[in-house]
């Protein structure tokens, strides 16, 4: 930190200060276990199933890695820290000096062992720094970097987290998201509208019903799409229906870049996808980097409204099942890329997600408070994405990898109505004595860029566990 104003000496003297150690409530439990499970949709059976976690490299029921800054917060304001509480001290100086909002930027986490049933933890935090002012997305704010060491009941070392706050003057960004943004969309042109044929009614009709319908011949069961006014295959004209399941592969696609037309939102992918029927439709592939579509990839049924008017049937990538057997190390190598995972954003995540991870701050559930801090909508909290990305990596790698370390950096929020698609590809692997890591790198992007960056370190094990 810069020498400077009273302020500036105020905030150094905090800096290397060690806070009052807070314990934890409640212990390690099964209960917010559970409820952190529920909003991350994390179906792990280490962290809930004992017959299974009895079985496991556990030996036991464990936590989800990234619950690890929650067991000791505060809670709704139930308990408040000392007032001599150096991060405390330092939030409080930077509101009085006009940074009254306060956001996270990153969060990294270091796993020393998975918490059990029980563990009663113990934090300790320190101001590491503040940083000088700087010009952000949402206003003028100072960076204040937080460390804390978690211990278990026993006084050893089970994590340790960094945390980079962003207190900032509300509401005097240089962007504002997605207000504008709707404003400059009235202006454009609506999306072409399909033309709807007394053969293509039950189509439109469907799709308004949230179904995907494909023509089937009532005579002789043959599908055909786009539909026809009599079989090809009979020639009959009785012709029904039959719902799709929504569950495709891409069997090709192309991305129309020039001209742009004014009523398409880009990156505009048109893709041809193959349904598990056996028909196919051209569709547009959203939510995935076009550098990212591949033929083969398997995606499902989504329905898009591109105004209130307009229902459209599209495709997005299919949330990839949840490895039972966990990754044996030689079969994984720098450089597999990880398949992408579409993740709704929904108010009720965002929610429960800070609910899970006992944050009680407005601007995670109150629109209201959201827009006072200068915010279009509620935003998700940093330890619900660290726990989403954590959720991915596991169920790729499978229930018994270990997850050693957690690096999540914020760009772009994710507010309601939006999908972020996490992305991941091994970037290094290698052997510490008898510990095999690899380390993958992360990207979670939404509609308006990447929401976070970052990766996740995790332990295989050398050869298949026999059960
Ligand atoms: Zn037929």
């Amino acid at each position: 930190m810069p020498p400077g104003t009273a302020l500036d000496e105020k905030l150094r003297a905090e800096i290397g200060k060690q806070g009052q150690p807070q314990l934890a409530r409640d212990p390690v439990n099964q209960a917010l276990i559970r409820q952190w499970c529920d909003a991350m949709e994390d179906q792990n059976p280490a962290y809930a199933d004992a017959t299974f976690a009895s079985n496991s490299v556990h030996g036991q029921i464990v936590a989800p890695p990234a619950m690890l800054s929650v067991w000791s917060r505060p809670g709704n304001a139930l308990r408040p820290v000392g007032p001599d509480d150096p991060v405390r001290t330092v939030l409080v100086e930077l509101a009085a000096a006009g940074y009254t909002s306060v956001v996270a930027t990153s969060l990294a986490h270091e796993y020393v062992r998975y918490l059990r049933l029980g563990d009663v933890l113990t934090a300790t935090q320190w101001v590491h720094d503040v940083s000088a002012e700087k010009r952000t997305a949402l206003g003028a704010g100072r960076f204040v970097t937080t460390a804390t060491e978690y211990r278990a009941q026993t006084g050893d070392l089970v994590g340790r987290a960094r945390l980079d706050l962003l207190a900032f003057k509300a509401g005097r960004g240089h962007s504002t998201a997605s207000a504008g943004e709707s404003a400059s969309k009235g202006a454009r042109p609506p999306r072409p509208r399909p033309g709807i044929s007394r053969d293509t009614q039950f189509f439109w009709d469907g799709v308004r019903a949230g179904e995907l319908r494909i023509q089937r011949c009532a005579r002789c069961g043959e599908l055909h799409h786009p539909p026809m006014v009599r079989c090809p295959q009979c020639g009959s004209h009785e012709l029904g229906y039959q719902v799709s399941s929504g569950k495709g592969v891409v069997y090709s696609f192309v991305e129309p870049c020039h001209p742009r037309v004014a009523a398409f939102d880009y990156p505009y992918v048109v893709g041809l996808v193959e349904l598990e029927e056996g028909t196919r439709l051209i569709t547009n592939l959203v939510h995935i980097d076009p550098d990212a579509v591949a033929i083969g990839m398997p995606v499902e049924l989504v329905f898009g409204q591109p105004d209130p008017e307009l229902t459209l049937p599209l495709f997005r990538p299919r949330r990839p099942a949840r490895r039972e057997t966990t990754l044996v190390f030689d079969e994984v190598n720098a450089g597999d890329e990880l398949p992408p995972c579409p993740i709704p954003i929904t108010a009720r995540l965002i929610v429960a997600g800070a609910l899970a991870s006992r944050d009680y701050d407005g601007v995670h559930h109150d629109r209201d408070a959201a827009n006072r801090s200068g915010l279009p909508d509620i935003l998700m909290n940093i330890f619900t994405t660290g726990g989403l990305c954590a959720r991915y990596v596991s169920d790729w790698a499978g229930p018994e990898a270990l997850l050693r370390g957690l690096t999540i950096r914020l760009g772009t929020p994710n507010h309601p109505h939006d999908t972020m698609t996490i992305a991941g590809a091994v970037c290094s692997k290698g052997s510490e004595g008898e510990t095999n890591l690899i380390d993958i790198r992360l990207r979670g992007y939404n509609r308006r860029g990447d929401h976070a960056s970052g990766s996740i370190v995790v332990e295989l094990p050398t050869t298949a566990r026999i059960r």
